[in-house]
Parts: C-alpha cells; structure tokens; sequence
C-alpha cells in the first residue's frame, strides 16, 4: 500500500474511536434547531425531554436493565466510575466502611478508591496473576462483614482482558454485596447484559464506541442507594444534576444501537486483523511476547512487548511512519514508569518498557494491518542496535 501523509492509520481504539457519520448525522439537529433544555416546559423544552427519554428507552433495552429509570447520563467514563465508588461508599456507610477493589483497574477507579481510603474507609486491592486474572479466592478472603462494595472491571483497557464477571458476581452477591463493574471497553466488544452478568451498577462511556466525547452512563440497579456527587437541580433524579447534555446522549443512543447491529461482524472482522497482526509480528519480529493470553482478550486489543526496546520509542518511530499507537505505561515526569497493569501482571520490566498496545477498530483495513507489519522489524531492528540492553 502506498501511504501517505493524509493516509494515517489508526491504531489505538482503546483510547478513543472516530465518531460514526451516522452518529454525528443524528446528533446534528440538536446542536442546531432542536436545542432546548430538557428542563423547560415549552415546546423546545419538551423535544429535548423526548429525545432524552427516547435515548434512555434504547439504552435500557440494549444492556437488558429492568427499567430506564436505571440509566444515568454522566459526562464520561472517569464521572462514572467516581459517582459509583462516591456515590455507593457515602450511601451505604452506615454498612461498613470497607471496599474491594482490583490492581488492574482504570486510574479512574484506582484513584477514587485512594480518595476513599484518604476519606476513612478501607480499601483492598485484588490482585492478578500472570495472566492478568482476577485471584477469585483472593477476593473471596477478603469480603468481610464491613464490605460495601466490590468494584472489577469487565475488559481492561491496556491488555484486553476479559474478567469472568459472572463468576465473580456469584462471589460477590453470595455474601450480599453491591458489585460494580467499568464496562468501559466491554461495550460493544462483549455481550453486556446487567441482569445475565449479575452486575448491580456499571460505567460505560460513548467514545469508546464511535460516539461523542465528553458523555458517559452509570447504570444503577434500582434499589440501590447512591449520593450524588455535585448538588444543583432535580436531572437525572437528583442523582447527576446538571443540564442534559442533549446532543451527546442522543449520539451515546445512536452509537449503542449501531454497536449492536453490527456486533457480531465488526468484532469477527476486527479479530481476524488483530490475528492478522500478530501472526506478522511473530513471523518477522523476534523477542517478543503478548501481555495476555490472546485468545482471552478483546477481539481489538493486542498488547505485545518488544523486549529491550522502549515502547515510547516504538511509538514515537512508528508515529512517524503515520501509524497511532499506544504504549500501557504513563510517562510520569520524564521517568518511565511501567505500566501498572503489566506490574500487577509481574511483566518483567524489560518486557514491560517495550510495551506497546495496538487496538483496532471497526475502520481498520487489511491493508493498514500490513503496512504495520511492514514496517517495525526495521523500527525495532533499529532501536535495538542502539540499547545496551541487547546483544544480538
Ligand atoms: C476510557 C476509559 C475510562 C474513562 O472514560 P472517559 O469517558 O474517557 O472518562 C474508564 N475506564 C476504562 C476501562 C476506559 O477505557
């Protein structure tokens, strides 16, 4: 494939995805003639209200909730997961004061469990084992009399993989407790049914899926006492007050419903490319490795170690080439940190600083998977001639 400049291939869906035209087409008019506020009574008002429901019809249906009045329109993800640990933590402390979560967690869960912790609960932290599993009997230890809440994620965003919710639900439900789960990247990419998954509240986020930025969901099972985070007017129940973000949820709506038709051919499609990829990798690159198990992952998420190589460099080479894609680890004040889920994973840190996550999407092409291919064992043939690490 010829490449150029405006041909840049993108490779890192787990970070964010393209909006679908489809989706911006439907999310148009409610930046323009039908802007009203879903609080007023006049007529703008009331369209706005209708949309809004209409949206939180669709996506109760599509997570197979048992009422709308279980959807919460949030501003992403990260508000999501913070309204669930605030929101359960504050309305359930006269329980306990004591909360499970795992290593392998977004930040966004990760550090709201620490503000808790600074806030006077306790707080537990699951490990993984090497495969990036959930230690099931670990868990199981360590839900006390005081827990409150189990918070799990379904599919991690750096390695893809995929937690078996159902059994840890039965764990968790067992003994009583609330369970959330970040569904973030599961959306779309797994089956997603709150009922079948035994899940009692669960954060998901429209850029992840071909939707809007900046608008989330939390699903709350009914019954389930939460404390808002902000205090202001009565919208979504006074549990998430806020004007309504009016254009987004009618685009978290639309690209729901599109996840869904296209469900099964988009991830057959995109599996066989990451199968693709990989296959390329091994037969062209040597010493690498896969940080989890490849075929226990997500269907668009492949993340491999180039060993003694660093990934930032992989992908500061690789973005010159046009191709986007990400390391795990976050860069923290010049040092190279490794990444925490591959820490948690007890990736060595060789392997673990050349990392590099590629994760593909429903507008990957063959070709741009060979071009790839094509063009890192130069890359990396490069780099290793320059680190002290290597010894050919
Ligand atoms: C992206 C992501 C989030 C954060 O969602 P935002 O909408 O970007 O705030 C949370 N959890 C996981 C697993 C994610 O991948």
């Amino acid at each position: 494939m010829k490449k150029t400049d405006k041909h840049r291939i993108y490779l890192d869906n787990n970070a964010t995805t393209f909006v679908d035209p489809k989706v911006l087409k439907e999310m148009l008019p409610y930046f323009k003639e039908c802007c009203g506020n879903a609080s007023s009574i006049h007529g703008f008002g009331r369209k706005a209200r209708m949309v809004v429901e209409d949206a939180r019809e669709t996506v109760y249906k599509l997570i197979g909730a048992d009422s709308s009045d279980e959807i919460i329109f949030t501003s992403g993800g990260t508000e999501s997961d913070n309204l669930a640990i605030q929101g359960i933590c504050k309305g359930l402390k006269k329980n306990g004061n004591h909360i499970i979560t795992s290593a392998i967690e977004h930040k966004a869960v990760l550090n709201t469990a620490k503000l808790m912790e600074s806030e006077g609960f306790r707080v537990t932290i699951v490990p993984v084992d090497k495969n990036g599993f959930i230690d099931l009997d670990f868990l199981s230890n360590a839900i006390k009399d005081d827990t409150i809440l189990v918070s799990i994620m379904y599919a991690n965003n750096e390695t893809g993989i995929i937690q078996d919710i159902k059994k840890i639900s039965e764990i968790v439900k067992k003994r009583n407790i609330v369970f959330h789960t970040d569904g973030v990247q599961a959306l779309g990419k797994l089956s997603l049914k709150v009922n079948e998954l035994g899940v009692d509240l669960v954060s998901l986020s429209a850029h992840k899926i071909y939707g809007p930025k900046g608008i989330g969901i939390l699903y709350l099972r009914k019954g389930i006492p939460i404390v808002p985070m902000v205090k202001g007017g009565h919208q979504e129940k006074a549990r998430r007050p806020g004007t309504e973000n009016v254009p987004g949820i009618v685009g978290f709506a639309s690209a729901m419903k599109l996840a869904d038709s296209g469900f099964d051919e988009n991830n057959e499609k995109i599996k066989s490319l990451k199968h693709r990829l990989y296959k390329g990798l091994v037969a062209n690159v040597g010493d690498i490795q896969v940080n989890g198990p490849i075929d226990k992952t997500l269907s668009n998420t492949l993340n491999i170690s180039f060993k003694f190589v660093e990934g930032e460099s992989i992908l500061l080479n690789l973005d010159m080439k046009g191709v986007a894609c990400s390391t795990g680890s976050a860069c923290t004040s010049g040092s190279l940190e490794p990444s925490h889920v591959l820490s948690a994973m007890k990736v060595d840190p060789v392997s673990a600083q050349g990392a590099v996550r590629f994760s593909l999407g429903k507008y990957t092409t063959k070709e741009e998977i060979d071009y790839t291919v094509s063009i890192l064992p130069e890359i990396i043939k490069k780099l290793r001639k320059m680190s002290p690490l290597y010894e050919a």
